[in-house]
């Protein structure tokens, strides 16, 4: 049997219900704060992550699934080396179609073309393989065949990668006669190393420099929802292909982007959202991890720090110590934990700015009521992160209890090559925040409320028409099958959770009034259609 890769999982109903029931929450949410969705592509150029999420991070150095795409076929080199090595024979006409001169021994050339000699295209894609196989040989010799007749030997060539090389003079060939030689030359190029997105926000930083997004001169509110993946060691709630929701607000400084006030709107924005879903019992970390100006000094600080320690410490910390300080606070080996207790915190190091900045954030926080802990050692593990950052945990979860995180990122799109573009934005996951829902039994959603069952042949149709006119008054219904026993549909009933079971069957039908039994009670009553609606809803 042929099962899903380890770390990934399908999503089944029930369970999508309350997926879909999340995601609508999140449109409806975010669109009240002028929020509207941006796409970009499931995978990238590694670099866009290496530079923007940052090579020492975990999710870079350890966690990405990144591939070569390399060995794209490339018809433009391909059509160099068969020129160079025919360059005695062949000429090429005004409409860049290359014509062979003369041939011997019968040295065939096919491709795929799309020229005006050939009428439609003999052989597709061969010059695609960087090997021929049994049926390209067949292939080619068929097309050979067929130009030499239909030619009388003048061939028009396009792109060759392959040459047939049969004996000299022979006007048909079989296969075993052939030789087929590859031009001498690499004709497939390397192109580039991808990676699927390990996370959103260097894609969604990247399209806005490249759609010069920043243009308008207005902030930029963008939301996505989707995969994510990372390699990591499958457990609950951490898994390969992850899903997260996420919203950024980025623009020129002149837009506001830098303003506490963004960073307080965000957080507002997804108290709300958390609200609207139905979440409770969450906590809200915070803390400032300066900038480009005060963080350098407090990198040398931890790693003076380090510099007697870092012996006691895992090999991570060792490295980090020395590439990238910050990243020490982030780990997560509990006998690292009372080292980095001790370590000098970032508070004591943030600038004036920096430290004005985290105060405003905070006197607008408490005037929103919001609830949250400052947590000095949450550094987060991107780089790209500057001030603000936040973290939402949530207890029913168990280890892997952080729902959501975000912050600031104000070097980002410089970082990647773009204009200055601060912007502060946050990522849920959503499979932890359905983990979350569904433990602490929050189900808001419409439970089956009927379950139709037509009695007897005949009787589909008539309970298909009942559902149809429940379904139009917003009650969720089901329909079973007459081909069911009575006995199998109530069952059925049950294990869908049903509040009620409908007998849609012949004498129903004629009167225009239902059996409906209350399958908790069992108890069964007679209703007419016109009274249904009522009743199930009462
Ligand atoms: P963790 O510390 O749990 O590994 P993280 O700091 O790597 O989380 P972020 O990169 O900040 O996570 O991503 C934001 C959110 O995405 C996390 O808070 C978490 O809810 C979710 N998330 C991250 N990695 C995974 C994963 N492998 N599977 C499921 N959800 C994930
Ligand atoms: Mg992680």
């Amino acid at each position: 049997m042929i099962k899903a890769v380890r770390g990934t999982r399908d999503l089944l109903p029930p369970d999508t219900e309350l997926w879909n029931f999340v995601e609508r929450k999140v449109r409806e949410v975010f669109a009240r704060y002028n929020y509207h969705e941006i796409r970009t592509p499931v995978f990238e150029s590694t670099e866009l992550f290496a530079r923007g999420v940052g090579e020492e991070t975990d999710i870079v150095s350890k966690e990405m699934f990144t591939w070569e795409d390399g060995e794209r076929f490339s018809k433009a080199k391909l059509r160099e080396a068969w020129l160079r090595e025919n360059k005695d024979r062949v000429f090429i006409d005004e409409m860049d179609q290359v014509l062979v001169a003369g041939f011997a021994p019968i040295d065939l050339a096919v491709y795929p073309t799309d020229g005006s000699r050939v009428d439609r295209p003999l052989i597709e894609l061969i010059s695609l393989r960087p090997q021929a196989t049994e049926a390209d040989v067949s292939a080619l010799i068929d097309a050979s065949k067929r130009l030499v007749t239909e030619r009388g030997g003048m061939l028009a060539l396009k792109a060759p990668l392959l040459r047939i090389v049969t004996p000299a003079g022979a006007r048909s060939v079989n296969s075993t006669e052939v030789e087929i030689t590859q031009l001498a030359g690499h004709f497939f190029e390397s192109v580039q190393p991808l990676t699927l997105r390990p996370e959103n926000t260097a894609g969604v930083v990247r399209a806005y420099i490249e759609h010069e997004m920043g243009r308008s001169g207005l902030l930029q509110k963008l939301y996505y929802i989707g995969p994510q993946f990372r390699r990591e060691r499958p457990q609950k709630g951490r898994y390969r292909q992850f899903y997260q929701i996420g919203a950024e607000v980025i623009g020129p400084p002149s837009a506001g982007s830098e303003l506490p006030i963004r960073d307080a709107e965000v957080l507002d924005m997804l108290i709300a959202l958390l609200h609207a879903v139905g979440l409770t019992g969450w906590t809200l970390y915070l803390n400032s991890v300066g900038c480009v100006h005060c963080r350098p000094a407090y990198n040398q600080a931890l790693r003076e720090a380090l510099a007697g320690v870092k012996d006691q410490m895992c090999g991570d910390c060792q490295r980090r110590a020395e590439t990238n300080p910050l990243r020490v606070l982030d780990c997560k080996v509990p006998a690292d934990q009372p080292i980095i207790e001790k370590l000098p915190k970032i508070a004591d190091y943030l600038d004036e700015g920096c430290r004005e900045h985290f105060a405003q954030v905070r006197a607008m926080l408490d005037t929103l009521e919001v609830p949250y802990q400052v947590n000095e050692r949450m550094v987060r593990g991107l780089d790209y992160y500057t001030r603000t950052t936040f973290e939402f945990t949530h207890g029913e979860l168990g280890s892997q209890s952080a729902v959501l995180g975000g912050g600031r990122y104000d070097g980002l799109s410089e970082q990647i090559g773009g204009p200055k573009a601060p912007g502060i934005g946050f990522a849920i996951g959503e499979d932890r925040l359905v983990l979350a829902l569904q433990a602490q039994q929050q189900q808001a959603l419409a439970p089956l409320k009927a379950f139709i069952i037509p009695l007897g042949t005949g009787m589909n149709r008539h309970a298909l028409k009942l559902a149809r006119q429940l379904r139009a008054e917003r009650v969720t219904v089901d329909v079973s099958d007459e081909g069911f026993r009575l006995k199998k549909s109530f069952e059925t009933a049950e294990k869908l959770g049903a509040t009620f079971a409908i007998l849609v069957g012949g004498n129903e039908v004629e009167a225009d009034a239902f059996a409906v039994k209350r399958l908790k009670s069992g108890e069964q009553t007679t209703v007419s259609r016109a009274e249904l609606l009522e009743y199930l809803e009462g």
